[in-house]
């Protein structure tokens, strides 16, 4: 018996190249015999993803793959976490951003994709909670969010992150903004004017690989990261550090793993959550421990 699919796809991601990735991987299935039923859910406005995973039939289907760039992908591990939808999740990113795909060896063309689809291996994934919201990659807030996060992909490769820190950076002293935060987890409290900060789920935030280096989508923890507050002539040694990969010791670097983390501030601070606008501070943020089971190529391990 073939593959029951529930596709949930933004038919305008990828330069509208979604829906002919679509059609080649449907082709490859049925041509492979594999392919019982495709039900196709076609986003037009925000949350449709949210609505459709979350109504997903959990005894109807073998997977539920999702296409379509980081808003498509977040809604859909939103509708499944908020339904109890625990059957597999195939990723196929099309957007601009899909270090989530690269990092994880997830395939990034059709016939690629079709194949793991036939030949699949579950690996069991973290969520990550801020306050309602779900994310798979990223919560973020602060100074450089928007930058960071609305930047393309292309552009970071192209200038590298170091260039891109200090492009970004060197507007610091004259945005004299600061957050004053109180940060509680793993038993401590801390309290600190600082720029921004994320909380990583995986290594993939926002295309900067090299930032969180530590970060593992399955070791049960959230990453997090914060920028303090600094004099601008320590901008430059933050930089030569992550140029090395240093960063995470850096003196203007809060950095530590947790899977349960409470910011709050004085200040209005919004989240952003996988890129997109979420609550605002504050924010108790928690890792949903193997929550989502992830389809990925079944590759033969090496001796
Ligand atoms: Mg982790």
């Amino acid at each position: 018996m073939g593959l029951r699919l529930k596709i949930i796809i933004n038919p305008s991601s990828g330069r509208e190249t979604a829906m002919a990735d679509l059609d080649s991987i449907l082709m490859y299935l049925s041509g492979a015999g594999s392919l019982t039923r495709a039900d196709i859910n076609y986003t037009a406005g925000r949350y449709d993803a949210v609505h459709y995973a979350e109504q997903t039939r959990k005894d109807e289907y073998d997977a539920v793959i999702a296409m379509g760039g980081d808003g498509t992908v977040n809604e859909v591990i939103t509708g499944m976490m908020r339904g109890g939808i625990d059957i597999p999740l195939a990723i196929f990113t099309s957007g601009t951003v899909n270090d989530f795909a690269t990092i994880n060896g997830l395939p990034q063309n059709a016939s690629d994709f079709a194949r793991m689809l036939i030949k699949p291996r579950y690996i069991r994934i973290d969520c990550g909670k801020a306050n309602e919201d779900y994310f798979l990659n990223v919560a973020a807030g602060g100074l450089m969010t928007d930058v960071a996060y609305r930047v393309s992909s292309d552009a970071k490769t192209a200038i590298g992150p170091a260039a891109y820190f200090l492009s970004a950076m060197k507007d610091i002293p004259s945005i004299s903004r600061s957050i004053p935060v109180k940060i509680t987890a793993n038993g401590k409290t801390l309290e600190e004017e600082i720029i921004m900060f994320m909380i990583s789920n995986t290594r993939s935030v926002g295309g900067f690989r090299g930032l969180m280096t530590m970060a593992d989508v399955t070791d049960g923890v959230l990453d997090f990261l914060a920028v303090k507050k600094m004099d601008p002539v320590n901008v430059v040694p933050l930089l030569g550090s992550l140029v090395i990969g240093d960063h995470l010791r850096n003196e203007n670097i809060i950095y530590f793993q947790s899977d349960d983390i409470m910011i709050e501030s004085d200040s209005p601070v919004d989240l952003d959550i996988d890129g997109e606008k979420g609550s605002a501070l504050p924010a108790r943020i928690t890792c949903i421990k193997k929550a989502i089971t992830l389809i990925v190529p079944d590759k033969e391990e090496p001796l």
